[in-house]
């Protein structure tokens, strides 16, 4: 299968706009980490791909933390002593301080401004605030709004639940030929923000749509779940299937017109490392390979020494490192359709590298074999020879057992697309053939292959 040569025969402009819409459809939800917002954002994820629901009851405890109360609201108010609606749930989420207790009461101005959040330097924006664990009520205001206040006294409504309930999260498993998984994970806790959740689980959504149709060697399971307590319960709850975990990526601001970033994994140099360095390399566009740090989106949970999975971050902005991040500014306006799309063509190249990082061996090893005769050298007007000829040359010289597709790749320093092909063209040939994945399929207990354990030591 090739993801990649699906996606290129398509108009990117118009994924971008479908990529875009669906981004559009969820924006409005106040999502939070536990609640109906994220239940139906997972049911309108649920309407594009095969998406279990679950949920874990309030109180349930994971590892060194608990699920926490569940939360909902309905709507919230700041009354001007006119009467008027000042602050306005229902014209921006945002408004309200997010897991905010209920609250309804009338108080001089004084006394309301500690429960005020704003944004001195970017006084037209509201800023996204929550306080998961500690119970509190707050509003979020523009700075601009904030000063407009007049003196008098205010009522003020936060008409929400904090109650036991669930954290509710959502799985998409894709089973391939191996039970042994590539793991994509995106949060989908945040209201109105776009860029930081909405483009990590629209680009996830849609991968995982193409995904469906194909062909795949390895299984793939898509989460979509509240940031840190989404992932220590899934972690919680999975321990036993953690080991089939061999590549993952957790996905998120990837729609803002920023350069790429990719985070490593704990690990460093594990093959899902390598791959996104090879991806982004020859991709085109300049972009940045971080080292892993303690910090940042749910690879801190997955790369925790418990676990140590081999999962990096893949993003455009960096979290943090934008003014419009947790703000009212990560619109829609602030992903681009054009954005989202080379992000899903980016995750696309990556999945085909990790389908087809495969070992092959040269059945003609003693010297070179002659491609001349088999129509796989140069036309014999031809002056040089092509990067297509150098590949089949890399691809026979390396394949001796020991080197996979991207070891051939990066030595050659040839993209992994051609190398693939040149292989593919070499075993129709007859002169090369695949080393099967020989033992990993089947029973959900498999151990790695002989070959394995001998490439991983
Ligand atoms: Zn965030």
């Amino acid at each position: 299968m090739s993801l990649l040569k699906g996606f290129d025969g398509r108009d990117p402009a118009r994924i971008g706009q479908e990529l875009h819409r669906f981004a559009a459809e969820l924006f409005p939800i106040c999502r939070s980490i536990t609640g109906n917002g994220i239940r139906q954002t997972l049911a309108i994820i649920g309407r594009r791909i095969p998406l279990k629901i679950l949920e874990v009851p309030t109180g349930t405890p994971v590892f060194d933390w608990s699920v926490p109360k569940e939360w909902n609201i309905q709507d919230a108010y700041i009354k001007a002593p006119n009467g008027r609606r000042v602050i306005d749930f229902q014209a921006s989420n945002l408004h309200v301080l997010n897991y905010s207790t209920p609250v309804h009461a009338t108080m001089p101005l004084s006394e309301l401004k500690p429960h005020l959040h704003t944004i001195p330097e970017h006084p037209d924006w509201i800023p996204y605030r929550t306080s998961y664990y500690k119970e509190d009520w707050g509003f979020c205001l523009s700075h601009r709004e904030m000063l407009s206040l007049q003196d008098g006294d205010y009522e003020v409504c936060i008409d929400s639940t904090l109650e036991n309930g669930h954290l509710t999260y959502g799985e998409c498993y894709l089973p391939g030929r191996s039970n042994e998984e590539v793991m994509i994970s995106c949060h989908a806790c945040h209201p109105s923000l776009a860029n930081d959740n909405l483009s990590g689980l629209t680009v996830a959504t849609f991968l995982a749509d193409s995904l469906c149709r194909c062909d795949l060697r390895y299984s793939y399971r898509f989460l979509f779940i509240p940031g840190t307590i989404g992932a220590i319960t899934w972690l919680a709850r999975n321990q036993e299937m953690i080991r089939h975990i061999r590549h993952g990526l957790v996905l998120t601001c990837i729609g803002d017109k920023g350069r790429f970033h990719y985070k490593k994994s704990r690990q460093g140099d594990a093959e899902i490392d390598r791959v996104a360095a090879h991806v982004l390399k020859h991709d085109g566009d300049s972009h940045e390979i971080l080292e892993f740090s303690p910090y940042g989106y749910d690879e801190r949970q997955y790369c925790s020494p418990g676990f140590n999975l081999a999962v990096g971050c893949l993003m455009r902005s960096v979290w943090g490192s934008f003014p419009e991040y947790h703000t009212s500014a990560d619109n829609l306006a602030f992903i681009q359709p054009e954005r989202l799309a080379d992000s899903l063509r980016v995750c696309s190249a990556i999945v085909d590298v990790l389908e087809g990082n495969q070992r092959y061996r040269n059945l003609n090893p003693c010297c070179e074999p002659q491609l001349g005769r088999r129509n796989l050298y140069r036309p014999v007007n031809a002056d040089a020879i092509g990067e297509e000829i150098h590949a089949r040359l890399w691809v026979l010289n390396l394949s001796d057992g020991e080197n996979a597709l991207l070891d051939i790749a990066e030595r050659s320093g040839i993209p992994f697309s051609v190398i693939r092909e040149a292989a593919q063209l070499l075993c129709q040939s007859g002169l090369l053939s695949v080393i099967q994945d020989n033992v990993w399929i089947g029973n959900g207990r498999g151990v790695a292959s002989k070959e394995h354990k001998v490439k991983q030591s």
